[in-house]
């Protein structure tokens, strides 16, 4: 049989492929990506004109039966996205539940991931931590979120659109309290790379004051909930059944 090998790349930095990323992509008999022009730039860089498949949300579902059918007739075959790890908030999951159930080989080429690299510059808490993605993308859906998320003690990494970082803050300000610290991480490993530490009303009032600051790509890590007191948690433990049979 052959092999899938999923294949990190570069956030904003090329220099950042490693050499075994490199030669894994030059020697792939089949490169799925998720967006053909997008990864040409990276195959241009690197002098190579491979064989790709674009395998993106919309197609991953209905391609995942015919990959997995070439793996396992004998094809090396590599995964990557737009940038960074496949899979994390990116295309592959469908793939990669399917090799997993027919039990069909795959690797990994390690590398790049913007909520890894913002955890590790953020200058919070990193020992335990929990990824969130991106929130939904609705006003009502999202803000249900970040409630529920109100008392996860470990640090939180969201991805979030520039066009809605402002409100995000706005709301974790509201529900989480404006004094919590979070870290603003933008454009990592590029030239403008800045990773704004602050507290989330300060971040708040900082974009306010530079609308030129929200652009870019940006990662943002916040900072977990206080351990509770005993009388809170017990409040809690009675209070949340009974505001659960509210209408
Ligand atoms: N799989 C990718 C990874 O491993 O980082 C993430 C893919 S996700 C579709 C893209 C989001 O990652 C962006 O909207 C942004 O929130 C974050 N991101 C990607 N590159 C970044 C960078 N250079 N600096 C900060 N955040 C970045």
């Amino acid at each position: 049989v052959g092999q899938l090998t999923i294949i990190a790349t570069p956030i904003g930095n090329l220099d950042d492929l490693s050499p075994r990323a490199q030669r894994a992509i030059g020697a792939a008999a089949l490169i799925l990506v998720e967006d053909r022009r997008h990864a040409q730039r990276l195959f241009q860089h690197l002098g190579v004109q491979p064989k790709t498949l674009a395998l993106h949300e919309h197609n991953e579902r209905a391609l995942a039966p015919q990959i997995a059918r070439r793996v396992a007739a004998g094809e090396h075959i590599a995964l990557l996205s737009d940038a960074g790890m496949p899979l994390i908030s990116d295309p592959g999951f469908p793939l990669l539940a399917l090799l997993r159930e027919q039990q069909l080989p795959v690797t990994i080429i390690p590398g790049p991931n913007a909520a890894l690299a913002a955890l590790a510059l953020s200058g919070l808490p990193s020992d335990r931590f929990s990824f969130e993605g991106f929130l939904p993308a609705k006003g009502g859906a999202r803000r249900a979120r970040i409630l529920a998320l109100q008392r996860e003690p470990r640090s939180m990494i969201f991805y979030e659109a520039p066009h809605r970082i402002s409100e995000t803050l706005a709301d974790m300000a509201e529900l989480w309290g404006a004094d919590r610290g979070a870290a603003l991480c933008r454009e990592l490993t590029k030239i403008y790379e800045e990773c704004l530490r602050d507290s989330l009303g300060g971040l708040a009032a900082l974009l306010r004051a530079h609308p030129d600051k929200v652009r870019g790509e940006m990662t943002l890590v916040v900072g977990g909930a206080p351990e509770q007191t005993l009388e809170e948690a017990d409040a809690d433990r009675l209070l949340g059944p009974l505001l659960a049979e509210l209408p």
